[in-house]
């Protein structure tokens, strides 16, 4: 992980009804590369319309947006280029699917994006490989299951090497077999040093994953942190109507009753709290 700003958005606007309503008011954010972060916040309160900006789908009406210390330029080459750095996987796969096999949907934004056939054949035979695709790669992507849907959505994104990869709700609508599969997948992604932003509802899922949580709150940010920072605010989660992650207030409850010590680094997940339990017992 650096210091280097990957992802920078000053005072962005969006208006999808001619600027009756704004669905981005004002927004600014900066992300460091190779960050693992958490877009949260109630359901309308920007972050696809923030994420729809950064693939040069809508363009802002006001403000600017910066990827890798270059503003973003929507004309066809700057969209070009925005592409071949920010992959975005939408939530429902089905928006996303829209050639005939499994092999030609993962090659077609890759051959898109100019690259020579024989290269882009070694790219897919080896995303294909990585997440596990071969046993269905001659299918028709709509033959599909909602897991395998989805794992072929990230190949489409991953082929192309992108900077930054978003992840709207990647969980939505899959069984847990298939959730721990998507944020097995997802890890590696960030081991290999790619900037990962997510949308979830997840409070516990973010709370362990992110290195940083942004709270949108009416399209812009109501506060960020890491997660220890922004899921002690109760005020904000309140606000955005989040629940507080489970583990942070079993360890709270805990150390008011005094069963933990409070001075405890706080635990990441419920297996670290067992253990500071066990701990506790240990020593009586
Ligand atoms: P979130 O991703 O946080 O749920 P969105 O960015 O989807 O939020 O929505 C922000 C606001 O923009 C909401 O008021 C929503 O109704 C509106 N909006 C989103 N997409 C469209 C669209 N295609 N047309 C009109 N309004 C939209």
């Amino acid at each position: 992980m650096t210091d280097e700003t990957i992802l920078k958005a000053e005072d962005l606007f969006y208006s999808y009804d001619d600027n009756q309503t704004y669905a981005l008011n004002g927004l600014s954010l900066e992300i460091g590369k190779g960050q693992k972060v958490a877009f949260m916040g109630a359901n309308g309160s920007g972050k696809s319309t923030f994420f729809l900006c950064c693939v040069g789908i809508c363009r802002p009406q006001k403000g600017k947006l910066y990827v890798g210390g270059r503003e973003v330029n929507y004309d066809k080459k700057g969209l070009l280029d925005l592409r071949s750095k920010v992959g975005i996987v939408f939530q429902d796969p089905d928006n996303q699917l829209f050639s005939a096999s499994v092999y030609q949907e993962i090659s077609f934004g890759i051959l898109n994006l100019g690259v020579p056939e024989e290269e882009a054949k070694k790219e897919v035979e080896a995303v294909i490989d990585y997440l596990e695709i071969t046993p269905f790669r001659h299918r028709p992507t709509h033959a599909l299951s909602g897991g395998q849907k989805k794992q072929v959505s990230i190949a489409d994104i991953l082929v192309m090497h992108p900077d930054i990869i978003i992840l709207d709700e990647p969980a939505a609508a899959l069984d847990p077999k298939h959730t721990t599969m998507v944020n097995h997948i997802v890890d590696q992604m960030t081991e290999n040093g790619i900037t990962v932003l997510m949308a979830t509802h997840d409070v516990n899922y973010a709370y362990e994953w992110a290195d940083e949580v942004l709270l949108f709150h009416e399209g812009k940010i109501l506060t960020s942190g890491t997660p220890e920072q922004v899921f002690a605010d109760h005020e904000a989660l309140r606000h955005t109507n989040l629940e507080p992650p489970v583990v942070l207030e079993l360890f709270q409850r805990l150390t008011e009753k005094g069963i933990l010590e409070a001075s405890l680094p706080v635990p990441k997940n419920l297996r670290a709290l067992e253990d500071a339990i066990a701990a506790v017992r240990w020593q009586k």
